[in-house]
């Protein structure tokens, strides 16, 4: 049996976790630290991995992605804009194709290469995207959860309710519905969940939480030979510095509410930033190679899946 495969997925945007919202200042120190902090750390494992861009942040930072590039990595989409009006769960079709085949002109005008993977903002994806990805000329996407619990916190619940239901390993989803498995040739790989997101903030917030995923995730390639696909942002890398006057912005009315929601979310999310959120990062990747992951840029392994999947069909 092929070893299980091991993707680490970095998404590359001008979030702040900090302020709270989108900015260039945040893109300039993704740049100058988040970038070079990962590239060492993943050169010292020798790693190779996936970046998703979005095309702002390429556009402001070039350098951004040609960092990566140089170094190995796969650079692909993360659609044109993280603001939230521009998800692709609510945009309107004709905005959908605009940004999708935007984001990937830039990033390829950039590195002079096809990009073919794709993940969604806030993995804000609808059921009929599957063609929209196909036009505009990828054949990856990384944007379901498969059985993640959390949606109902997160932006775009009512869309995310269909990962109760998606399949847990790489498949080629259907022409109607992503979320299902079909005969497009387009190829969803799950970011990895057991009920608990696999994924850099879990890691930052509760690492003890993060690690209580380990034996199942063991489990899963000891049955199944599942893969691991693990999401962080350079974002959370970086030490940004904070300024008292924004650090907590009163959203709630409710004092209550302001406590539990707006004092503790804040806190929560920036717990581990920057250089701290190091270690932690190394240790889990440590613990994925002990464990016999063969690790991979999403575009290398596609291959692979198509032939698998002909295989199927024919027999
Ligand atoms: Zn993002």
């Amino acid at each position: 049996m092929n070893k299980p495969y091991c993707f680490i997925t970095n998404d590359v945007e001008t979030t702040s976790l900090v302020y709270h919202q989108l900015r260039d200042e945040t893109g300039k120190l993704v740049l100058s630290q988040g970038m070079p902090r990962l590239l060492d750390l993943f050169d010292k494992l020798n790693i190779k991995t996936t970046f998703f861009y979005t095309g702002y942040i390429a556009e402001r930072f070039p350098d951004v992605v040609k960092i990566a590039h140089q170094r190995g990595h796969e650079v692909a989409s993360h659609g044109y804009s993280h603001l939230v009006k521009n998800a692709f769960d609510v945009m309107p079709n004709e905005k959908i194709k605009e940004h999708l085949f935007k984001s990937k002109d830039i990033l390829e005008q950039i590195i002079g290469e096809e990009v073919i993977s794709f993940r969604a903002p806030a993995l804000r994806i609808k059921k009929n995207f599957t063609p929209f990805l196909l036009d505009a000329g990828f054949k990856i996407d990384s944007s379901v959860a498969s059985q993640r619990m959390d949606m109902i916190m997160s932006f775009g619940s009512k869309h995310k309710l269909n990962w109760l239901l998606s399949p847990r390993s790489p498949y080629f989803a259907s022409e109607k519905n992503i979320f299902s498995k079909g005969n497009s040739e387009l190829l969803e790989i799950p970011v990895t969940s057991i009920l608990v997101p696999y994924i850099g903030t879990v890691m930052r917030i509760s690492p003890l939480l993060l690690k209580s995923l380990r034996p199942f995730i063991i489990l899963e390639k000891n049955l199944f030979n599942r893969h691991v696909n693990f999401l962080s942002h350079p974002n959370e890398f970086i030490d940004e510095v904070q300024d008292e006057s924004v650090r907590i912005q009163k959203r709630s009315k409710n004092p209550i509410s302001y406590v539990l929601a707006d004092v503790l979310r804040y806190r929560l999310k920036i717990k581990n930033l920057g250089e701290k959120a190091m270690p932690l990062y190394r240790n889990e990747l440590m613990f994925l190679q002990q464990n016999g992951y063969d690790f991979h840029r999403m575009k290398d392994v596609y291959g692979n899946f198509k032939l698998k999947h002909a295989s199927k069909r024919s027999s």
